[in-house]
């Protein structure tokens, strides 16, 4: 694949397999959804469900290349299940969670390790360490209805050298359970997505880089460290 450099005008959309696209609406994410990860950052699994969010600018479609920031020297990689909403939502049972799904694909959550450190010392919010422009690239989007609707197997790796190598299975909460807590919490739209969180592994990308990210066969995101 040939590596592009991002259009920043554009609104950006999701890319669905079977052709369909739809206008990016907000990114949810989840942090600490797995309990090896929340081990590795010296950190214990939430009571309630950590969220932060990315505004549509911060996703990029996978095979770009994105130059990192110059304000951070340690952006991390942490790959993720990605779902994307296909009907609005608020409070809804888990049935009704399941059936908003429009699809699954698998993305990166980059993050300014070094910032969000400082944020966190400081009791201060994440939203600069993790939802700066282009933190959020994401493969194309396969229907959930051909999904096989998981569990899936969730890789990332750098210059083709493993870095995470995990499950959706091993989720604390699942997919329908973050859902229902986002729903009655937030109102959810047609065209939002959660980032599920990511397993152990995370670690630095520098320049030069090719960093993978993997959904069991159904999806891949590239991306090209400028
Ligand atoms: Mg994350």
């Amino acid at each position: 694949m040939n590596a592009q450099h991002h259009d920043s005008s554009a609104h950006p959309s999701w890319s669905f397999t079977d052709g369909r696209s739809m206008p990016v609406g907000t990114l949810y994410c989840i942090g600490r959804n797995y309990a090896d990860h929340a081990a590795e950052m010296q950190a214990s699994v939430p009571t309630d469900p950590i969220v932060f969010l990315k505004p549509p600018a911060a996703l990029i479609p996978s095979g770009n290349t994105l130059v990192l920031p110059s304000w951070t020297s340690d952006v991390h990689h942490e790959v993720e299940c990605v779902v994307v909403l296909g009907q609005d939502l608020r409070d809804c049972n888990k049935h009704d969670a399941w059936s908003a799904i429009a699809g699954v694909g698998v993305g990166l959550d980059l993050t300014a390790r070094d910032v969000q450190q400082r944020a966190k010392s400081a009791g201060h919010p994440w939203a600069v360490a993790k939802s700066w422009y282009g933190s959020a690239p994401v493969s194309t989007i396969v229907p959930f209805e051909q999904s096989a609707q998981g569990p899936w197997d969730l890789r990332c790796s750098v210059n083709g050298e493993l870095r995470q190598n995990g499950s959706t299975a091993a989720m604390e909460r699942s997919i329908p359970m973050l859902i229902q807590y986002l729903a009655s919490v937030f109102s959810l739209r047609r065209g939002d997505a959660i980032f599920t969180g990511t397993p152990a592994g995370v670690g630095p990308i520098r320049s030069g880089d090719l960093v993978a990210g993997e959904l069991g066969t159904i999806a891949r995101v590239e991306l090209h460290v400028g």
